[in-house]
């Protein structure tokens, strides 16, 4: 029996219907921005695996350093113990977070560091004896798959079988509008039961790529601030360069209180999630008695091999060229999005540093919409990996991509556009 059927005779993917699904792409080895499967065919990853690839696959000096550590500690409990690779990757990334970000909590995944902060939240209004059990978000806001994550997104056909289940958080207009947010804003924080608000700054990602200005975002955060709402910027998308700085919070004046990566973290090597914080949140789960504390964790909290593999991506990210790079690809989107704009099918061009998205007049919008899978077959054909949101083609590459690579994906996307 050949992989492909193998793989349909035991694994249930995610996010698939698995009964009309096609047969898997077995894929056997991973270069830079290239995939190539089991028969030699070659794909360009220009969407970063699900956006976690910043530096392209196997990099090698990630993969040496995720070995020399798997001979040294592949992993050790983290309460009671600690180790270097985690303290170094705080102290490394602390120099990239806005400066009220003072204490690190790890996790493995982008949705436990989404569910640690709404926890985080309550339970500080708990310690301060004040109820606030309710949440704020945006529409259209994607946080994760377990159930506060699921409960603080909106509902969707992802989250329909446990509508019942998920707890309250409004929805406040998307800020395209500005005042209509604001004033939404202002009039559920006005019924003192708000804990948090929690949104994906800059870039909604699974909503279709829907951006919004850094200023608004600062109005917004500081409307909260002033009224006693805590803010829980999710960056495990925007995080690690996506928006052109190191996290997206960074184009904003006001700071958040939580700061929620994965992703990016290690590069895309490892799942391995962080929680951040303020000084003043840590502070108030300070006392004598236990129940005050957070008593929240995960098994491979803190694992070493996937704090050096994000030691090692941040080493990258720093470097020179990656900057340059980071910039260059920001340049190409918008001399691409000029070269289309005037193409017939074409909604609106939207972009935030390396993420340009393209979002077409369909008629059937959606995560649903038919012509999501044109696409995507369209592209993997022409040897380019996109997965459109809905109607929204995006292009989110690693940032190693080379020159005639990003050509490549225009040039498909290009062709397409005008074949469709
Ligand atoms: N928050 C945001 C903004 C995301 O985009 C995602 C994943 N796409 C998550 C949380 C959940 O992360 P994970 O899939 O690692 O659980």
């Amino acid at each position: 029996m050949n992989l492909s059927k193998k793989d349909k005779k035991y694994i249930w993917h995610p996010f698939t219907q698995m009964k009309n699904s096609d047969p898997s792409i077995i894929i056997e080895k991973g270069k830079g921005s290239i995939l190539i499967d089991e028969k030699g065919n070659k794909y360009i990853d220009a969407i970063s695996s699900w956006w976690v690839n910043l530096h392209g696959h196997s990099h090698p000096y990630i993969a040496e350093k995720v070995f020399a550590q798997m001979q040294k500690l592949e992993h050790v409990l983290f309460a009671g113990f600690s180790h270097a690779p985690a303290i170094e990757l705080c102290e490394k990334l602390s120099k990239h977070l806005p400066k009220n970000q003072a204490k690190f909590f790890f996790s493995g995944d982008g949705s436990s560091a989404v569910e640690i902060a709404l926890k985080m939240s309550i339970q500080y209004w708990k310690n301060k004896q004040k109820n606030k059990p309710r949440f704020i978000a945006l529409d259209g806001a994607y946080h994760g798959e377990t159930f506060g994550a699921m409960s603080a997104g909106s509902r969707s056909i992802f989250s329909a079988p446990f509508s019942e289940l998920l707890f309250e958080c409004t929805h406040i207009p998307f800020p395209k509008d500005e005042a209509l947010a604001i004033k939404r804003l202002k009039a559920e924080i006005a019924k003192n039961d708000v804990a948090a608000f929690i949104f994906e700054p800059l870039v909604q990602g699974a909503s279709g790529m829907r951006m919004y200005k850094p200023s608004t975002l600062n109005k917004l955060m500081n409307i909260c601030k002033k009224q006693g709402v805590l803010c829980i910027a999710d960056e495990v998308m925007t995080g690690f360069g996506r928006t052109g700085t190191s996290f997206a919070v960074n184009q904003v004046e006001t700071e958040p209180d939580f700061i929620c990566m994965s992703k990016g973290l290690s590069g895309g090597t490892l799942p391995i999630s962080l929680t951040t914080c303020s000084q003043s949140i840590y502070d108030a789960f300070l006392g004598e008695d236990l129940q005050k504390a957070f008593l929240h964790g995960h098994s491979f909290t803190g694992n070493p091999i996937g704090c050096v593999a994000a030691i090692a991506s941040i080493e990258l990210l720093e470097k020179k060229e990656c900057q340059q790079a980071l910039d260059n690809i920001s340049k190409s989107h918008e001399a691409f999005a000029k070269k289309i704009n005037s193409i017939e099918i074409i909604k609106e061009i939207r972009q935030t540093g390396t993420i340009l998205a393209i979002e077409l007049k369909a008629k059937i919008g959606g995560y649903t919409s038919s012509i999501k899978q044109k696409i995507y077959n369209y592209a993997l054909n022409n040897g380019v990996l996109l997965r459109p949101l809905g109607n929204v083609i995006y292009i989110l590459p690693p940032y190693c991509i080379k020159e005639k690579e990003l050509k490549k994906i225009y040039k498909v996307v290009d062709q397409m556009l005008k074949d469709l």
